[in-house]
């Protein structure tokens, strides 16, 4: 048996875990993502390595290598972090395979962490046997992945497949990146409370209506109570809800005539009220767009859960090692 170690990088924690070649987690530790340099990171990411190495007892060459997906912009060939995120201190320009293969002697792969979710989503989980498949994450942000002909587009350097920021209002609220209107002002989760929050400050007779105290207290507001508030009967939560499945369609849909996919994987925060918001997004998609391209499409959930990116990153190193992702099929 073959075992790769998987390490998922995000915003508040760092998920690691050694992986055997049909995607099984054998081991699996969680820490909190280090709010300081590039160096706390770095020299938690080695202590990692080393843990999970020791705690397997398997021999070198059982070990095949250490895949890591993380938040940003990654230049996959050089295995650097170019620029990263926001929810990540200092986590920019680095040469992240170049310090670990220096340390650790194993071949290392690096990539997206939404690249590595749809990748273990097309290789194991609701994507098997799609070549074309796209995954949307929808959470503080909204990331996106690609997959087309089997392979993950990336574009020149790295920073392709940026669906989150696919303009879907021209006159839409300003976004993080510097541009407006973008997928990720609408659906994300801070998107949704942020709409919200609008919504609380500038009606007088919502704050009768129970919310109040947001009112005082804008920040506390997230996507969940917009939900639960929704749930509830109330019409701006109602309204900032129907707007996200507006705008999530509309991007959808032309995804959907770029790329051509048989397969739309919804995963994140956003979703975890259920399936209702899926259903709504696939019976407004397609009534959007060619129909020919888009009333074939199936749009689903994910199905590997919050280990997904865990997963993605730790099959690397025998999806890219001689094509070897036959090897991965679980059955
Ligand atoms: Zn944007």
């Amino acid at each position: 048996m073959e075992y790769a170690i998987g390490i998922d990088i995000g915003g508040t924690k760092i998920s690691a875990g050694i992986v055997d070649q049909s995607g099984e987690i054998i081991t699996k530790k969680v820490f909190s993502t280090p709010q300081g340099t590039r160096d706390s990171i770095l020299l938690l990411l080695e202590n990692i390595i080393f843990t999970l190495t020791e705690s397997a007892h398997f021999e070198n060459k059982q070990l095949i290598g250490i895949g890591i997906g993380t938040a940003g912009q990654i230049d996959f060939v050089h295995g650097k972090v170019l620029s990263g995120t926001a929810n990540i201190k200092d986590w920019n320009d680095v040469a992240i395979k170049k310090i670990l293969s220096e340390k650790t002697n194993l071949p290392i792969y690096i990539d997206n962490d939404v690249n590595v979710i749809a990748l273990a989503e097309q290789q194991l989980g609701a994507g098997k046997n799609n070549d074309d498949v796209i995954c949307l994450a929808l959470g503080t942000g909204v990331g996106g992945g690609v997959i087309s002909g089997g392979k993950i587009i990336r574009g020149a350097w790295g920073g392709g497949a940026e669906l989150g920021h696919i303009v879907v209002d021209m006159n839409g609220p300003a976004c993080n990146c510097g541009f407006n209107g973008c997928l990720e002002t609408y659906a994300s989760g801070t998107g949704m409370a942020r709409r919200m929050r609008e919504k609380i400050l500038a009606d007088e007779s919502i704050g009768n209506n129970g919310l109040v105290y947001y009112k005082h207290h804008p920040d506390e507001l997230n996507s969940k109570h917009v939900f639960e508030w929704m749930q509830a009967g109330n019409e701006a939560a109602t309204e900032v809800v129907e707007e996200a499945i507006r705008a999530l369609s509309y991007g959808i849909v032309s995804m959907i005539h770029t790329f051509n996919p048989t397969m739309v994987l919804l995963t994140g925060g956003v979703l975890q009220d259920g399936d209702w918001f899926i259903e709504k997004v696939r019976s407004k998609v397609i009534t959007l767009g060619i129909p020919s391209l888009v009333k074939p499409v199936a749009i689903q959930a994910t199905q590997l859960g919050g280990d997904a990116g865990l997963i993605g990153a730790a099959i690397q190193p025998w999806v890219y090692q001689d094509n070897r992702n036959v090897s991965l099929d679980r059955s």
